[in-house]
């Protein structure tokens, strides 16, 4: 079975695509062996990560990024993240409206996912969507995130080329700097130009920028561009900043240490992720865990030796066929 949605979904099923990002995202186990049959297509795409304040424009900029990759005869996968509301469970309407205009067009495939509110939500499945939308065969994959806590700081683990989205008005650019978040953008784009307070927001983190440079001795110095993403302004020029990015990238070997970088993560995340399941699995299924919450509970036991002696026991363990 896993072999027949690894087909379907290089051979371009857009059916198959959906329904194993559903099963990721909620690591159902049908997932993982048509993952393993679908690695040896994936790192042709490139990535590219879309962050900034709910509002900013991110989805408007997407979509008209979208039509401009398009245009140049190259397919394009989103991957809309979402920070989960209890209201709304994570359903956007901004991605309703998109679905509509782009839905139409077979090289687009559009997908959103909840982040479910725990921090680093992005990194875990969007990595693997992005794999999904890779051997799927698209050549441009567009993340657009919401930066809210860690969610877009993981997004630069994730995206080969990170776009920060700043607006003026919002004092945006100043808890940025402050939080640290300028340092994750490759290219700034200070969207809804048509606004004023655009050419000083321009200017200030234009400025920023070249001090930055100056000190830290970076061998990229990010792009700040104007769009006014509305009316369809400056998305070529943000696609061109993007694409001189790439460049970069490709021509000094960047690239690779990126993605190396990223393989690293990931791998130590996924052995993670993968032991604590079978640990918590083992526990839970043998109604050990109970017991052990109510020794610690009455302080017949305490919690760090128990952790030591359930690690230990769990590594002494012959491995499971
Ligand atoms: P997101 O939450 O970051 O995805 O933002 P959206 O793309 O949904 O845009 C939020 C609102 O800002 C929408 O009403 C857009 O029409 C509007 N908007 C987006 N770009 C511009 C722009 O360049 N100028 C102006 N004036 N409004 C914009």
């Amino acid at each position: 079975m896993a072999t027949d949605y690894a087909e379907d979904i290089l051979g371009g099923s857009p059916r198959a695509a959906a329904r194993l990002i559903t099963w990721l995202e909620d690591e159902d186990d049908r997932a993982y062996p048509i993952m393993e049959s679908l690695f040896p297509h994936t790192g042709k795409a490139y990535v590219i990560g879309i962050t900034g304040s709910p509002g900013a424009g991110k989805s408007t900029l997407t979509d008209k990024l979208t039509h401009a990759i398009r245009k140049k005869g190259l397919s394009v996968g989103i991957i809309a993240v979402d920070p989960s509301s209890p209201f709304t469970g994570g359903a956007v309407l901004g991605d309703r409206v998109r679905m509509s205009r782009l839905s139409v067009d077979p090289g687009v495939f559009i997908r959103s996912m909840a982040t479910r509110g725990f921090l680093g939500g992005t990194a875990k499945a969007t990595g693997d969507v992005v794999k999904v939308l890779d051997a799927f065969g698209k050549d441009v994959i567009i993340i657009e995130t919401v930066g809210v806590g860690q969610d877009e700081v993981d997004i630069i683990g994730i995206a080969d080329t990170t776009c920060l989205v700043l607006v003026p008005g919002l004092g945006d650019a100043i808890q940025s700097m402050k939080a640290g978040i300028m340092e994750i953008a490759d290219v700034f784009v200070i969207n809804k130009a048509d606004r004023l307070g655009a050419d000083q927001l321009w200017a200030e983190v234009s400025s920023r920028v070249e001090q930055d440079s100056q000190i830290k001795q970076r061998d990229w110095t990010p792009e700040v561009v104007k769009t006014v993403a509305v009316e369809d302004g400056g998305t070529e020029d943000m696609l061109h900043a993007v694409e001189r990015h790439r460049s970069h990238l490709e021509g000094s070997g960047r690239l690779m240490d990126k993605r190396r970088e990223r393989t690293y993560q990931e791998t130590l995340r996924m052995i993670h992720n993968e032991l604590f399941r079978q640990v918590r699995d083992q526990l839970t299924n043998s109604g050990q865990l109970n017991q052990l919450v109510e020794d610690i509970l009455n302080r017949k036991r305490d919690p760090y030796s128990t952790m030591r002696d359930i690690v230990q026991g769990w590594l002494s363990l012959p491995p499971k066929a």
